[in-house]
């Protein structure tokens, strides 16, 4: 389709092999100019070790590129992911803050690892490290190298047999809390918006994520229904929080591409931008480097 058919649009959640996507930047972004988005975001999970590259991808093809990353956080006991839009990737808190997470989930790795090793299966956890090639990794690739190492004949039985909650070696993931996330996000410049409210079903905790400062909502995902989407855009404008939406593309890892397949209108982009802009100044306000 020529892209003067077809209204600008967005995909606004993505993710690389720099957390548990299989694309490359550079993959994705081509992935991108062929769905002819004329914006996207990265979001990988507990990091922007992706975000130059996709930059440069995105420059050298005239896609806009908005920096991101998706926070793993809690709220009243549900698991809540924050998406972090537009923060400075340079900025030494966030590094630091976001640093220590990865090295949680880094030891998170050895302890499933070890958990393995106790029921006999030998996997090793730099195995799970050169294959993952990230600061970032997770059970994903605890899988991706079980079936590597031969252990396991798929992703599935990997996580079936042995890294679903509740199976022998499964490691609960640390969680900051959800106001916690949204400050070091306004911190550092950027706009935190609820990611997939559908998938968690937990509509009770957004009054008092509100409360403590959080900028929008993801109404548009992959595994929102057309009456979810609805529901989240009502619930953005009770709020006045910002809209936004993505497609949660993990590359092939999880079936067929979904990058492009939930399209934001650009005029939800304008928003974020001009949000970011404000969060970005006040930051420089309130935190000086
Ligand atoms: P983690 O953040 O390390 O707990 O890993 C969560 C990721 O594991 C999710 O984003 C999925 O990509 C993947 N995942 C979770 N459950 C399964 C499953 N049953 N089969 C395949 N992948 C899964
Ligand atoms: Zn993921
Ligand atoms: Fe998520
Ligand atoms: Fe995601």
């Amino acid at each position: 389709m020529s892209s003067a058919a077809r209204e600008r649009s967005a995909d606004l959640h993505l993710h690389t092999y720099f957390s548990d996507g299989t694309y490359s930047p550079e993959e994705l972004v081509a992935q991108a100019q062929r769905q002819d988005l004329q914006a996207v975001a990265l979001t990988d999970h507990d990091t922007v070790e992706g975000c130059p590259r996709t930059a440069a991808a995105c420059l050298a093809v005239a896609i806009e590129f908005i920096p991101g990353t998706e926070l793993t956080a809690e709220q009243d006991g549900h698991e809540i992911h924050i998406l972090g839009y537009g923060i400075d990737l340079e900025n030494p808190k966030f590094l630091n803050e976001i640093g220590k997470f990865q090295t949680v989930r880094q030891n998170r790795i050895r302890e499933m690892v070890q958990r393995l090793n106790q029921i006999d299966v030998p996997l090793q956890a730099e195995a799970v490290f050169a294959l993952a090639n990230c600061r970032a990794p997770g059970r994903p690739h605890v899988a991706r190298a079980l079936v590597q190492a031969g252990l396991v004949g798929s992703l599935d039985e990997a996580f079936e047999r042995f890294l679903k909650k509740n199976r022998p070696a499964w490691v609960p993931k640390f969680k900051m809390s959800a106001s916690n996330a949204t400050a070091l996000i306004h911190q550092s410049g950027g706009v935190a918006v609820m990611a997939h409210p559908g998938l968690n079903r937990s509509d009770e905790v957004i009054p008092a994520m509100v409360e403590t400062g959080l900028d929008g909502i993801e109404c548009f995902h992959t595994k929102h229904s057309a009456s979810m989407a609805e529901h989240y855009l009502q619930i953005a404008e009770r709020f006045r929080l910002l809209v936004t939406g993505g497609s949660d593309c993990h590359g092939l890892s999880k079936g067929r591409p979904l990058i492009g397949s939930v399209r934001l209108a650009y005029e939800h982009v304008e928003r974020l931008k001009a949000r970011a802009a404000e969060r970005r100044a006040a930051a420089v306000r309130h935190f000086p480097a």
